[in-house]
């Protein structure tokens, strides 16, 4: 894989993805979108600086960025009428888009375009062209990830599971959580990579609660450790969840991780194409409940994962989603007794075609003893 970011777009393979987007925008009820979300530009494009937008519709593919980024833009952007835009920005936007869709509706990404952006550019468009609220379309096309996305998240996953073997090699009794966490975002810098987020160690009592910051206390002996952390490599995240003991484990602290374990595997069982994202948080949930931990389990089942560490689809109980083929997603049902302890297990999963889903993450769950 040597650039999941530009995707499949040959004449002979599957749809580009600026075409998968010009045949969304034909379909919807604007004339052209404009996308101003950075992370999205790059998905279409593959331009990676700091100021840029597109606008696609069914005969317009135009990428428009400022004169800092013309030789990048030159050495980044294939395949787009490429327009280097001079003077104010959001007028020189307002312009380009006035001229090219006259008296047209134009879809912005509301759900990122800040108000007082939307009112500017609102105001600078001329000849009757007007704003509409267009958000998440690209976000809707990011969540099908090709061969080579899933190849980039699988090397993430696999990446962090070999940082996860080195911290219980290495040990846990006696370090600090942030030991621990800064430890693991070394050795993925080491080889060539970010963290996808600040690495969870939340240990004892800190682990109940669910975005815990790894700080100074230390890992003591019989004490449950909740470790979220997940590598960036070439662009995509993963993310991954595991939880071990550091010795015998006091009252129903054991039993906690095993219904958080079997709830966990019993929702991977169903993640599947076409599976609704309610369902498959309600299968994890009821078993939690039944065991008497509902209560204390307060967060969604999971999210999907790619170039952002949180994107679509959700899996939760008010989630509208059903899954589609191509759709990664974390499935992290957790336990969390205020006060004593914690447990969260989290795989990453692809959803496949024909019900097969694939999990990346391959680290063991049958609670271990790290030392
Ligand atoms: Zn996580
Ligand atoms: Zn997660």
């Amino acid at each position: 894989v040597s650039d999941p970011l530009r995707g499949p777009g040959s004449a002979s393979g599957p749809a580009s993805r600026p075409d998968r987007l010009s045949e969304d925008v034909s379909g919807s009820d604007v004339e052209a979108l404009l996308v101003t979300r950075l992370v999205n530009v790059e998905y279409l494009t593959g331009f990676t600086g700091s100021n840029a937008a597109c606008l696609v519709g069914p005969d317009i593919r135009t990428f428009l960025t400022d004169f800092r980024y013309a030789d990048r833009a030159a050495a980044e952007v294939d395949g787009w009428n490429v327009e280097i835009v001079t003077g104010q920005w959001l007028t020189g936007l307002a312009r380009h888009v006035s001229d090219s869709v006259p008296g047209g509706r134009i879809g912005i990404e509301d759900d990122h375009v800040t108000v007082r952006t939307g009112r500017l550019l609102s105001e600078e468009l001329t000849g009757g062209a007007f704003l509409s609220d267009s958000g998440g379309m690209v976000e809707q096309l990011r969540r099908s990830k090709d061969a080579g996305e899933v190849a980039a998240i699988a090397a993430a996953a696999e990446l962090t599971d070999s940082i996860y073997a080195e911290l219980f090699a290495r040990g846990l009794v006696g370090r600090t959580e942030a030991d621990v966490a800064g430890y693991a975002v070394g050795r993925m810098r080491e080889q060539g990579a970010e963290p996808s987020f600040t690495p969870i160690v939340a240990a004892g009592p800190n682990g109940a609660s669910p975005h815990a910051e790894p700080g100074p206390r230390r890992i003591e002996p019989g004490e449950l450790v909740v470790i979220d952390m997940g590598s960036k490599l070439d662009g995509y995240c993963s993310d991954c969840t595991r939880t071990v003991a550091t010795g015998d484990l006091v009252d129903q602290a054991g039993e906690i991780y095993e219904v958080t374990l079997k709830a966990n595997e019993a929702a991977l069982g169903a993640v599947a194409a076409g599976g609704s994202a309610t369902e498959i948080d309600a299968i994890a949930r009821d078993l939690i409940s039944e065991a008497g931990y509902g209560e204390q389990f307060g967060h969604g089942l999971g999210h999907g994962v790619g170039l952002e560490i949180h994107e679509a689809p959700r899996l939760g109980p008010r989630s509208e989603d059903t899954l589609v083929e191509g759709d990664v997603v974390t499935v992290e049902p957790g336990i969390y007794i205020s006060g004593m302890y914690g447990v969260r297990i989290e795989d990453l999963v692809v959803v496949g075609a024909g019900g097969i889903a694939d999990n990346l993450s391959s680290h063991p769950k049958a609670l271990t003893l790290v030392d």
